[in-house]
């Protein structure tokens, strides 16, 4: 409902509280990273990771993957939560919904690292116009 507007604005001032910044200083910080679609990384490979320290078992984020994303958190004797690299597709909803700031990351895999999800090593980056998914890459050059 509209009340998630409230939690944006008080989400805002306190975001500038803290990095002692006023609005004017965070107005256009994005604008370098707008780009064409076809300029985006295809080969850029994350996985979720979850910070056992941090981690207050609330399941939030096994709930929320395995009804609604790909099942691949895993919860073990004892309320562990893990991710289950072989089937995680990156969706970032597992750090959304998980109240503990920082307790789950997405880390990105290294060129040439193992996708286990896919069997596939990591490549250098490629974008539409040189990725050998499209087969008019070379036009499109
Ligand atoms: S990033 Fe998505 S697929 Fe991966 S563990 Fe989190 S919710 Fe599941
Ligand atoms: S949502 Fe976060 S705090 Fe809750 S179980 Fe998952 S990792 Fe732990």
């Amino acid at each position: 409902g509209f009340k998630v507007v409230q939690d944006m604005i008080s989400g805002l001032r306190d975001y500038l509280d803290s990095h002692e910044m006023g609005l004017p200083d965070l107005i256009g910080r994005a604008v370098p990273n707008v780009t064409d679609w076809r300029y985006l990384n295809l080969n850029y490979v994350t996985k979720a990771v979850i910070d056992q320290d941090a981690c207050i078992k609330c399941g939030r984020c096994y709930a929320a993957c395995e009804d609604t994303s790909h099942q691949a958190i895993a919860m073990k004797p004892g309320r562990i939560f893990e991710v289950i690299e072989e089937e995680c597709v990156a969706c970032n909803l597992c750090v959304d919904v998980c109240p503990v700031e920082d307790c789950i990351t997405m880390r990105e895999l290294e060129p040439g690292e193992l996708d286990r999800r896919t069997g596939i090593r990591r490549a250098d980056y490629a974008n539409w116009t040189t990725h050998p998914n499209n087969p008019m890459a070379k036009a499109a050059e």
